[in-house]
């Protein structure tokens, strides 16, 4: 996206006030740490700080537009998409970001259509209220924070983008926790810029995964265009993987195809069942990360490995990843890393534990964890499979108490920001449930067919199928906006989604 300026008096200002932004300064004033630290190297710097140049030059222009009127609709931001000739879904995302530096006030309209018997009650957006604050820019405190603030707030999904982008490679995130080397930090608010869990323009994500200009709101398991339930032919997944192994056969397809050089992922690392960031470098590997793990894992700090080497590159991970690569993707300011991102290949997730909850789950069902073979959550129970051939089992309601506080905060069940979603919730035993969200990972799984790597059925043939997965995605939804609203009535901070 490049913005088309005039030189008027008023492109003069815009010009102006982005020179003076916050997070064009702290990048100038910090080049020297920047290129000190070998995150990115000069010319990578410089087009990151042009990108954000151009990022902030268009969000200004977009915040004087708003000015000239007392209120905005979303017909206003048609007109500026226009005259600007960007797509709509980059202004609404502008929007959102002038919103959460406080710079203007944005009110969602919706219409309620009451449901009966056959029909949901259905909730639909209408319009918007935007009144702009009358403030200068410039002067206005930067929101732009390190993510410090979001793992003090217990908000950290633990997905590791803010780790996989810091400029000096001053974050860590591990075993779901996040800390920061305060030192290093140059305080660029580039890893709060990415986090999912700062702010999310989820209405923007649904629309860019749709390809539409319409906001919708989704209250299930988001937009996909086709639902499947398929398992793998490959014998050695299917002998190693946790459900129908389609996970391991796309990266099996990509590694095969010379599509993807490297696709990054979970495996576990010596301790028994801790998990550790994988890269994957050929399909011999994928035999490495098969089985769901539930321990937190931040499988997107390896990234800031791929700036200074060229890479197709498949990530495969949990809803939160998905949507720190998609936010990222949408206001995109030329991370090498990113830009090589050509697969998000996302899991169904209802929540994660510390490894050290694992150890307590592990204890209550008096099972050594070296003794453990597979882990499973099904029909509300978590299940341990071991090695002596025993299935032990507890209720998910006695040790919910044991998942991370920060995923509590989390809408999404099945990945509604990858490409290609897969888990097993919805399909028999020994298969999985494949949502198909966009043409990237549609393309991806009918090569998959067309190949006879795998065998597919429509979701719809199959028991419990759509409604049980859609049950289980309402019930998520729901408890993250209880938790939400008991955190804005303790006056605590919560991700604005
Ligand atoms: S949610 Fe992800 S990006 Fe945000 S602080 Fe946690 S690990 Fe970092
Ligand atoms: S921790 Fe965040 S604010 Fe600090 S240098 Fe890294 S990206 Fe910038
Ligand atoms: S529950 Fe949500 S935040 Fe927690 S690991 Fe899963 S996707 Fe991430």
């Amino acid at each position: 996206m490049s913005s088309k300026l005039k030189i008027t008096k008023e492109g003069l200002k815009d010009i102006a006030v982005t020179v003076d932004s916050y997070r064009i300064r702290v990048l100038i004033d910090a080049k020297q740490e920047i290129l000190n630290s070998g995150v990115y190297d000069e010319e990578q710097y410089h087009e990151i700080l042009f990108k954000m140049f151009d990022e902030e030059l268009i969000k200004f222009k977009l915040y004087n537009f708003l000015t000239r009127k007392k209120s905005n609709d979303f017909k206003a931001l048609t007109k500026f998409s226009n005259e600007n000739s960007i797509e709509i879904t980059k202004t609404l995302s502008l929007l959102e970001l002038l919103k959460n530096e406080n710079l203007i006030a944005v009110n969602e309209i919706y219409d309620e259509v009451e449901g009966d018997e056959n029909t949901p009650a259905l909730t639909t957006f209408k319009d918007f209220d935007i009144k702009s604050f009358d403030v200068n820019p410039s002067k206005v405190k930067s929101i732009y924070e390190p993510v410090e603030i979001i793992f003090e707030t217990h908000n950290c999904s633990g997905c590791g983008l803010c780790v996989g982008i810091c400029p000096v490679n001053c974050l860590e995130v591990y075993n779901g926790f996040g800390k920061i080397d305060e030192e290093k930090c140059i305080r660029c608010g580039l890893c709060y810029y990415v986090c999912p869990r700062s702010y999310l323009p989820v209405s923007v994500l649904n629309m860019v995964q749709e390809g539409t200009s319409e906001i919708k709101t989704y209250s299930k398991v988001g937009q996909y265009l086709e639902a499947y339930s398929a398992r793998t032919k490959i014998d050695e997944i299917a002998k190693s993987c946790q459900d129908g192994g389609i996970t391991s056969t796309c990266l099996h397809y990509l590694f095969d195809a010379k599509i993807i050089d490297i696709a990054l992922g979970a495996k576990m690392s010596k301790t028994p069942w801790r998990p550790e960031p994988i890269i994957l470098e050929n399909k011999d590997d994928i035999l490495l990360s098969t089985g769901t793990k539930y321990v937190n894992n931040p499988n997107l700090k390896s990234l800031s490995e791929f700036n200074k080497r060229k890479a197709n590159i498949a990530v495969v991970g949990v809803p939160c990843m998905m949507q720190a690569l998609l936010k990222a993707d949408i206001y995109n300011i030329n991370i090498p890393a990113l830009n090589q991102i050509k697969y998000r290949i996302g899991i169904f997730c209802m929540e994660s534990f510390s490894y050290e909850s694992l150890l307590k789950i592990c204890e209550l069902l008096n099972v050594d964890v070296s003794n453990v073979k597979k882990t499973d959550i099904n029909k509300g129970k978590f299940f341990v499979y071991t090695k002596s051939n025993d299935e032990l089992t507890i209720p998910i309601k006695e040790i919910g108490h044991l998942a991370r506080e920060d995923c509590e905060v989390c809408f999404d069940l099945t990945s509604e920001s990858a490409d290609i979603s897969i888990g097993s919730i919805g399909s028999p035993s020994g298969w999985n449930t494949v949502l198909i969200r966009t043409e990237v990972g549609k393309d991806l799984y009918h090569k998959l067919i067309e190949n006879d790597l795998i065998e597919s059925k429509e979701l719809s043939e199959v028991k419990p199928g759509l409604p049980l997965l859609e049950k289980i995605a309402k019930i998520k939804k729901n408890k993250c906006k209880k938790h939400i609203d008991k955190k804005k009535e303790e006056n605590l901070r919560f991700p604005r989604y």
